[in-house]
């Protein structure tokens, strides 16, 4: 099977300038992501990083990309409006797009869902439990009733997202709140997966089942790109009048 081509992009600020996030993400949030994609389900990554010349997403990047994987957290802010519109447009035509953690705040997907993304967060070491509720959908597969994450950043509702087209994962935090964690949405041709897990100094992305589950949504938010595109048409000829024309 040919692998899908996938760009990680990532701030890449926190792992250069934090040592406690280098010494978990030595290389990167981007590029352990992007190994076990690799490892995984063949898929062809790429990856990408705030302070590249237009970010690393140009035209042909993002032409060339299946699924786009988005972690940010502080400099949502430093992401131009043109490359931020660029991701969206590519989404309407039918790339994926997986947002991780802190990316509820990014530019590309406040501009895709429409409205804040704003939550409750805590950081305090908080045990979280993430819950499978969906355990039918692509993005569940072998993935357990629960998985227990040892320490991560707490995300709490209300999240401020249209109802999402399918949840897949709820979480529980240590501290009693609950979080819509695991959303999917579609927009255009395009798949979204918001995935809340993920804080920068936390090892959550070499947890397997959390891989499973990456690897599962890549698989699952591709499929857009076999959509076509649509554009708006003037249907001043309808079937049956050409049926009528031609005398059927
Ligand atoms: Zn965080």
């Amino acid at each position: 099977m040919i692998g899908l081509n996938v760009t990680i992009w990532n701030e890449f600020e926190a792992e250069q300038e934090n040592e406690e996030v280098r010494k978990v993400y030595p290389q990167g949030i981007h590029s352990v992501i992007g190994e076990f994609l690799k490892e995984k389900i063949n898929a062809n990554t790429a990856t990408a990083t705030l302070h590249e010349p237009e970010h690393g997403l140009t035209e042909e990047v993002l032409n060339n990309t299946d699924v786009l994987i988005w972690w940010a957290h502080l400099s949502h802010e430093k992401v131009s409006d043109e490359v931020a519109e660029r991701v969206q447009r590519h989404v309407l035509e039918g790339m994926g797009l997986i947002v991780l953690h802190s990316g509820h705040h990014s530019k590309p997907f406040k501009k895709l869902i429409g409205t804040t993304g704003n939550l409750r967060w805590r950081e305090d070491d908080c045990h979280t439990r993430l819950w499978t509720i969906e355990p039918s959908h692509p993005i569940a597969k072998n993935v357990p009733m629960y998985v227990d994450i040892p320490q991560d950043e707490m995300y709490g509702e209300r999240f401020d997202i249209p109802a999402p087209d399918s949840l897949v994962f709820i979480s529980w935090f240590a501290g009693g709140e609950v979080m819509r964690s695991g959303c999917c949405f579609t927009r255009g041709a395009g798949k979204i997966f918001y995935f809340q897990p993920g804080h920068e100094t936390y090892p959550v992305y070499k947890q397997p089942e959390i891989q499973t589950i990456l690897c599962n949504a890549v698989n699952w938010a591709h499929s857009g790109r076999n959509a076509e595109a649509v554009s708006c048409i003037h249907a001043e000829d309808s079937p049956e009048s050409l049926r009528y024309e031609k005398g059927e």
